[in-house]
């Protein structure tokens, strides 16, 4: 099955474009940006504005991703605002820079961070499934790493803690293990059982 897919993140789109066997789930990027106001509740609102945006312009099968880190010190600051956390006019260096600085103040355990990621399938305004991954960890005391994209160096996942390392340093890890593979792994079980099967049947 072929989707567009409802964003302009190029790092999102390239990560996307590892995460799915080819033969199942093909992601397409779209012929031009469609401006979507992201002004949901929480994940699952903003991933379908931004696929019904798109399919509504491209009339195709559609996926939206609405991700964000959400971190338990900070709890109405970062989530579904995750892209604007310090404003709009600030680039991604100063954001974790501010990030940072809040941050001063919680040591250990107090840091525990999340991220979210939750996929929109937009088949047709009748047929839309959604999929979500998520992953836990701690938010790093500074940046490390020079890997992936937004807050990956300053999140350690739970399972790379033995090891010290960020996002942002083991890409590999990530692309096999993060809150967007978990829920892309969701979405190709899925659409392999479901719609490749009754597509063979029908053949
Ligand atoms: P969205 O594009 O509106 O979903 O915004 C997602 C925000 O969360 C962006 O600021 C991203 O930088 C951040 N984000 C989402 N996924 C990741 C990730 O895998 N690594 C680092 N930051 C992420």
């Amino acid at each position: 099955m072929e989707f567009i897919l409802a964003s302009g993140n190029q790092h999102k789109a390239q990560e996307f474009d590892e995460l799915f066997d080819h033969r199942i789930i093909k992601i397409c990027s779209a012929s031009k940006p469609v401006d979507v106001i992201e002004d949901g509740n929480n994940y699952y609102e903003n991933a379908l504005k931004k696929a019904k945006a798109y399919y509504d312009v491209f009339k195709k099968p559609v996926v939206s991703d609405d991700s964000g880190v959400d971190v338990v010190a900070l709890p109405n600051d970062l989530g579904i605002y995750s892209a604007r956390f310090g404003g709009e006019n600030i680039n991604f260096n100063e954001r974790i820079e501010l990030l940072l600085k809040k941050m001063q103040p919680f040591v250990g355990e107090e840091r525990r961070a999340s991220f979210t990621c939750v996929l929109c399938f937009y088949l047709s305004p009748d047929e839309i499934y959604y999929f979500s991954g998520k992953i836990t960890g701690l938010l790093d005391i500074q940046p490390r790493g020079d890997q992936g994209f937004g807050y990956d160096p300053v999140f350690i996942p739970d399972e790379l803690k033995q090891k010290n390392l960020t996002y942002a340093m083991a890409p590999d890890w990530k692309k096999d293990n993060s809150h967007r593979a978990k829920a892309c792994k969701k979405a190709q079980d899925f659409f392999s059982q479901t719609h490749c099967q009754s597509k063979k049947s029908t053949i």
